[in-house]
């Protein structure tokens, strides 16, 4: 007999069929005559909830039976009485596929801190937590490419290794085959790439945007979802050495559709997440009540998970200048009080996710674009606009999270963009192929990324981004 799925089964109202299932027993309770099992194979939240008469076993296979243990159960499908489910199953047959030891299992039937269920990432996957955060991770990522598609985008896959520092940021892991002991050196005592793998210095992409421009400039509408690493070494809860991005490249399209493009694609991924992972989203919003609830009264956040999200779909974003959010910033009670940790000087500031997060939670109460930054702060490709001062960037601010989103209007004049490079010292060689679009039928365009974990951490209420990828990479950690 084939198995049915658990998603499927707890729907099932075919009382009287056989029926077989398999699973990680997540609980086993025994009384007097009975064995209560609760197995879960990951199809979704709910277990299967398996009734098996002692009197029917060996009295020795219970003994065997553990949380962690994976099952293969046949019976019969039943009316539950209890309010929890629908059925139940009365099992006939109970096979052991694998035992978990108690002893050395480490997934206990309990809370786990999650620390602990990070350095047990191999197992966290059995958690109910993390079988949530892995089915609406599923969604997210479903629902990206579901987007563009509807909409008549190109999926492209820019490459992964890379010669060119998208950014300028220098943060990034060099990929090379040179024997680190005996690293070959030029006349001048430099590290000789010519004899590396490639001839040259490569990297991985801290992003596809530049291979992605390429692309819309003939295809009109594109997006790339792929990994980008960076090397930066920020420790925070909202930095990975290893993330994926989105990221949309239009032509024909300025700052104001870009806007536009990435406030519509944000409430689409919210409603997909409510109308699909509504099941998940009740457990996540249930975990952080529990967790608010544990906090002193004045820390708590005031908004629930759903509410949370709702209030991204019902609020029209706040498009304001980074000229303006300066002097909002300024005047504002945080800054008078000495309540930020990096007080705003001047203009030129690069903003912290604390400034953002003000101008989210605080002051406008809704999500927020900021535009038009001082040119200093932004990469080269942006568009400069005329006032000499600033360039065309568009970054969209998140309640909790800060910068979700960081993209602009790309500067399509070549000589603009060919002084820019020079003017920051950049290699003009390296970017030839670049360069070349504005050469060759160049027309406006914009872009942005957005950050797929900040997503998750959004979408899921979690509070550090190590939880919402399986494998995070950060400084000093890549085990598993
Ligand atoms: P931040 O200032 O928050 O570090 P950034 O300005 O470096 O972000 P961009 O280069 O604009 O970010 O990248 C686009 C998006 O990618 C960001 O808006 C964010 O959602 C995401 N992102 C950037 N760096 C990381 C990281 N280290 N880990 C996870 N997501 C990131
Ligand atoms: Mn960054």
């Amino acid at each position: 007999m084939k198995r049915i799925e658990i998603a499927k089964l707890v729907e099932m109202e075919e009382f009287g069929r056989q029926v077989v299932v398999m699973g990680w027993v997540r609980t086993i309770r025994i009384s007097k005559n009975v064995a209560f099992i609760a197995l879960n194979d990951g199809s979704c939240l709910r277990n299967a909830q398996i009734v098996a008469d002692l009197e029917r076993f060996e009295p020795t296979l219970f003994s065997r039976i553990h949380s962690g243990a994976s099952l293969a159960v046949t019976g019969k499908l039943v009316e539950s009485l209890g309010t929890q489910q629908k059925n139940e199953i009365q099992a006939e047959k109970i096979e052991i596929l694998g035992e978990a030891n108690p002893d050395y299992y480490p997934m206990q039937p309990k809370k786990h801190s999650l620390e602990f269920l990070r350095e047990n990432a191999h197992l966290r996957f059995r958690t109910n937590l993390f079988g949530a955060i892995s089915r609406v991770r599923h969604n997210m990522i479903f629902a990206i490419h579901k987007y563009f598609n509807d909409r008549g985008f190109y999926n492209v896959h820019s490459p992964i290794i890379t010669a060119s520092d998208c950014e300028g940021a220098g943060e990034m892991f060099h990929v090379t085959t040179l024997d680190l002991n005996k690293v070959p050196k030029t006349p001048e005592g430099k590290i000789d790439w010519s004899q590396d793998f490639f001839g040259r210095e490569t990297n991985l992409t801290v992003s596809g945007q530049l291979e992605a421009e390429l692309a819309a400039l003939a295809l009109s509408k594109v997006y790339t979802f792929g990994p980008t690493f960076r090397a930066e070494n920020s420790n925070t809860s909202r930095h990975l050495a290893e993330f994926w991005m989105i990221e949309p490249e239009v032509a024909f399209a300025d700052i104001h559709d870009n806007m536009d493009l990435a406030e519509d694609m944000l409430k689409y991924l919210v409603q997909y997440a409510l109308d699909h992972c509504a099941e998940d989203i009740e457990f996540l919003e249930q975990r952080l009540i529990n967790e608010e609830n544990a906090k002193p009264a004045n820390e708590r956040s005031p908004m629930l998970l759903r509410e949370k999200l709702r209030f991204v779909l019902e609020n029209k974003f706040e498009r304001i200048s980074y000229t303006e959010a300066i002097e909002i910033l300024k005047n504002s009670p945080e800054q008078k009080k000495n309540k930020f940790s990096y007080p705003i000087k001047e203009w030129g500031a690069d903003l912290q996710s604390e400034h953002e997060r003000y101008l989210v939670e605080k002051h406008f109460k809704k999500p927020v674009i900021l535009t038009d930054y001082p040119k200093e702060i932004k990469a080269f490709y942006m568009k400069q606009n005329p006032d000499g001062k600033t360039v065309a960037a568009m970054d969209v601010l998140f309640p909790q999270i800060g910068e979700i989103i960081g993209g602009s209007q790309r500067e399509e004049n070549y000589d603009k963009l060919l002084s820019r490079i020079q003017e920051l010292g950049m290699s003009t060689e390296t970017l030839w192929w670049y360069l070349d679009t504005r050469r060759f039928g160049t027309v406006v365009h914009s872009g942005f990324g957005l950050g797929f974990e900040r997503l998750m951490l959004f979408i899921t209420g979690m509070g550090n981004i190590r939880d919402v990828i399986p494998f995070p990479r950060t400084p000093k950690n890549a085990e598993f």
